[in-house]
């Protein structure tokens, strides 16, 4: 008799939560990712407890069919990509169907969703199964409402740490988020209080100031450029106004939020003395490419990325900062005074 069995869904889902969900932060950014995969133009998010004991991500968005609810819990199940040659060419933010089965299995989840003002449905779900599925009239778009976040899962609960951090992660992936979709309205509720709201106008400097305050807006200088592979645009704050961390530099590929050393390394070098030493630019880079040349499937929460011909975009982000800079005049030229 052998002793090898397949794992149940519920097991492997929380195994695959393990390393999609790791903190309360990350159920907002893969909810957020879906609501702007769904095409909405307003996403609120309201959290409880630093997300530990509520996440609310509400847009308005495409919605889920009611045949399609079941397969959206599905670990694996996607309607982003079909054939492996399609991982070639990703242009959403999810493809690996991973994340609503992970957060399924890790929290009771209750989603409202309609693709059709008024017709909808209502779902439950509860230890990774659909426990419950009605008709319920709402508005177009999706609620998911997640609440006792790892209640089975001992292991991760006791690895939490405090609210304000907790909370404070979740701040800082909505607000790179919402700095790279200036055409998306966001909202952060933590309890009752909003934290932040941008309009959606597509204004960018307008967007960058409701997260980073007027001084920081006012500050800023665009920086725009090509290459036959890569687009740059964004902003850069001027050098007097810097941070003691990295952690205000927001990079984005296609609309993706990313941690990257080499082009963090990138933009601080196009600054070259004129940050001093201990500070840090602040910054909103997003590149668009052909989705050919950037592998997004390296880890589960796609935070990641291999960019083929790095050194093509590094050169050219430097090259973009450094001519900004060089064109403001920070100290009065020695010839001046001739
Ligand atoms: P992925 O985003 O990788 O496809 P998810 O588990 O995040 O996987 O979501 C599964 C599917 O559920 C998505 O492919 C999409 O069709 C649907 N979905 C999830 N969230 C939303 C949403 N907010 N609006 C519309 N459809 C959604
Ligand atoms: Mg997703």
């Amino acid at each position: 008799m052998g002793k090898i069995h397949e794992l149940s869904a519920q097991v492997s889902n929380q195994i695959a939560a393990g390393e999609v969900i790791e903190r309360p932060a990350s159920v907002v950014k893969e909810l957020v990712e879906n609501a702007l995969d769904a095409h909405a133009t307003q996403v609120r998010i309201r959290v409880k407890d630093g997300g530990m004991s509520l996440i609310t991500v509400s847009d308005n968005g495409d919605g889920i069919a009611s045949d399609d609810i079941p397969l959206a819990f599905a670990r694996h199940a996607t309607s982003k990509i079909m054939t492996g040659t399609d991982l070639f060419k990703i242009g959403t933010l999810g493809f690996r169907g991973e994340a609503l089965a992970s957060i399924g299995a890790v929290a009771k989840v209750t989603m409202t969703t309609s693709t059709q003002n008024g017709l909808g449905d209502t779902a439950v779900v509860e230890g990774g199964d659909l426990v419950k599925q009605e008709k319920s009239s709402q508005p177009k778009g999706t609620t998911l409402t997640v609440r006792d976040l790892f209640y089975n899962t001992p292991a991760r609960l006791k690895y939490m740490k405090s609210v304000q951090t907790e909370l404070s992660h979740i701040a800082d992936i909505v607000d790179r988020i919402a700095l790279g979709h200036p055409d998306v309205a966001f909202t952060l509720v933590n309890d009752t209080k909003t934290m932040f709201a941008t309009v959606g106008n597509k204004d960018w400097r307008q967007t960058i100031a409701s997260i980073y305050g007027n001084s920081v807006a006012q500050a800023l200088l665009p920086i725009k450029g090509d290459t036959l592979d890569y687009r740059v645009q964004g902003y850069i704050a001027k050098p007097e106004v810097t941070r003691a961390s990295r952690n205000f530099i927001s990079l984005l590929i296609n609309g993706r939020y990313i941690k990257n050393y080499a082009l963090n390394k990138a933009l601080i070098e196009g600054y070259g003395t004129k940050l001093m030493v201990g500070r840090y630019p602040v910054a909103v880079i997003a590149v668009h490419m052909d989705p050919l040349l950037v592998d997004v499937n390296v880890h589960p929460t796609k935070q990641e990325v291999r960019l083929s011909k790095e050194n093509e975009l590094t050169s050219l982000i430097t090259k973009l900062v450094g001519a900004e800079l060089g064109q403001q005049r920070l100290v009065p030229n020695a010839l001046d005074n001739l």
